[in-house]
């Protein structure tokens, strides 16, 4: 699952936690964070400002207050989907579900799971009676089933201030200089002149993640060098790629002042941890979350994956979508409670994990979850030899119509096969879109197969992998 990467500001702001007075923020973080970002905010029409700082106060609460506010959020939330939004007014009626009724997060059981299929089908359905403006979004990133969905303001607003909170229990701020090692479409989209600005004022510096050749892998080492980011935000993939490329050249990277590495979007080995954190000399933060699904949780310093538990619901649930046991590993449901506009109810994210009933050292009262288990995206490599990201060949699929789910399996570095599962308005046009894309990035020679499937044969349990590369 992808994750937004606008908002994020650090600085001693929970009191509790002694380890972010070290170093106090520059005069430049303390004015990006404090005068130029909430004036980006407001300008874009967000309320993220206001809502980072109920969030920054909501975290400390005891996990049955937070708890007892969600009940009450979540039930004002059904009330107004189930007026407002015609799939679910339908769907209450027709199950006579009673919005009014809810008490607790355990009543959203009466209602049925919400899977990628289910908005593919309803999509226009999904959008609330006289929403504001809406946000055509894509994903299935690295699921291998693309989606199309929109997202409101106040659900951005959201979003960001989630972020935002978290990024500053590390002692980081908004304005303090990063690094983005992401991926980047070739294309170039029409709002790049102001991303670019926006980027320079809040000193958020993208490097594109997708094409990893020896002569990229050196430039994003002279890069981080000469400019001593602050923090990092990347693909754990990626940034271990760049780690284990400064090590072979003999480039220290621990000797800059980078404080923390933020990653997210894949799942996160120990092993990747462990070299991040050695070679960039700093600790390194888990992410869970994305366009989709909302920003679910986040590792704090003491190590606890914290839920965003005052806006999102979380349910783990079994094949047969009944909650598990507590503490037994199951797939991770999520209901977004700030999405009115265009509602995730009990939506289907397709990653496992274990909600955990301790309690963090930091003493937060945000639940935490554990053992989470992402889908993990493998490299396929260039007919020249060039290493890149798995995301390059998804981001070629992802928006096109018809497809359900894919997987790509790179044989060789002459052949790649593409598998699709064709929902009912899919068009076989579009294969040579496909193939084009594909050669565009492994060269123009390779062989690109494109086949239907009804299914796709599943991998081992708990492991999700829609790229895999037989060629590296
Ligand atoms: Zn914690």
């Amino acid at each position: 699952m992808s994750a937004s990467r606008t908002g994020r500001r650090g600085g001693p702001g929970g009191n509790r936690v002694a380890a972010t007075e070290a170093t106090s923020p520059s005069l430049y973080t303390r004015l990006a964070a404090g005068v130029l970002f909430p004036l980006h905010e407001r300008l874009k029409g967000h309320a993220s400002v206001a809502i980072r700082e109920r969030l920054e106060r909501s975290q400390w609460l005891d996990s049955a207050e937070i708890e007892r506010e969600q009940s009450q959020r979540l039930r004002e939330f059904l009330v107004d989907i189930g007026a407002r939004v015609p799939y679910y007014r339908e769907l209450f009626q027709r199950t006579g579900f009673d919005p009014q009724a809810v008490r607790s997060a355990a009543d959203l059981q009466r209602l049925p799971l919400l899977t990628k299929a289910d908005i593919r089908a309803h999509g226009e359905r999904m959008k609330a009676d006289g929403h504001g403006p809406l946000s055509r979004y894509n994903t299935g990133g690295s699921s291998g089933e693309p989606l199309v969905f929109y997202i409101g303001r106040g659900r951005k607003s959201h979003d960001v201030a989630a972020k935002w909170r978290a990024t500053r229990w590390w002692g980081v701020d908004i304005g303090d200089r990063e690094a983005v090692i992401w991926g980047s479409p070739i294309e170039h989209g029409t709002q790049d002149r102001m991303k670019a600005l926006r980027d320079g004022l809040f000193r958020s510096t993208l490097l594109p993640a997708f094409e990893m050749s020896e002569s990229r892998l050196d430039q994003f080492v002279a890069w981080v060098r000469r400019h001593r980011p602050t923090m990092l935000f990347g693909y754990p993939s990626a940034l271990t790629y760049i780690a284990r490329h400064a090590e072979k050249r003999g480039q220290r990277l621990d000797d800059l002042g980078v404080k923390v590495a933020f990653v997210t979007s894949e799942r996160l080995y120990d092993e990747q941890r462990e070299t991040i954190a050695r070679v960039f000399g700093c600790r390194v933060a888990n992410g869970y979350g994305g366009r989709d699904a909302g920003f679910i949780a986040h590792e704090c310093p003491a190590g606890g994956m914290h839920l965003s538990a005052e806006d999102i619901v979380v349910e783990a649930v079994d094949g047969e979508g009944r909650p598990v046991a507590p503490g037994q590993p199951g797939e991770l449901v999520v209901t977004e409670l700030s999405t009115a506009e265009f509602p995730f109810v009990r939506y289907r994210t397709g990653d496992v994990g274990v909600l955990d009933e301790s309690r963090c050292p930091c003493g937060r009262g945000l639940p935490l979850l554990r053992d989470l288990q992402g889908r993990t995206t493998d490299f396929v490599v260039a007919a020249d030899g060039t290493v890149m990201h798995g995301l390059a060949l998804i981001y070629i699929l992802r928006d096109l119509p018809g497809i359900e789910g894919f997987k790509v399996t790179q044989e060789t570095r002459r052949l790649t096969r593409v598998q699709i599962v064709p929902d009912a308005s899919y068009d076989a046009a579009v294969i040579p879109t496909i193939v084009q894309g594909f050669q565009r990035r492994l060269g123009a020679g390779v062989e690109v197969q494109v086949l239907t499937v009804a299914s796709l044969p599943r991998e081992r349990s708990g492991k999700y992998r829609y790229i895999v590369s037989h060629a590296l």
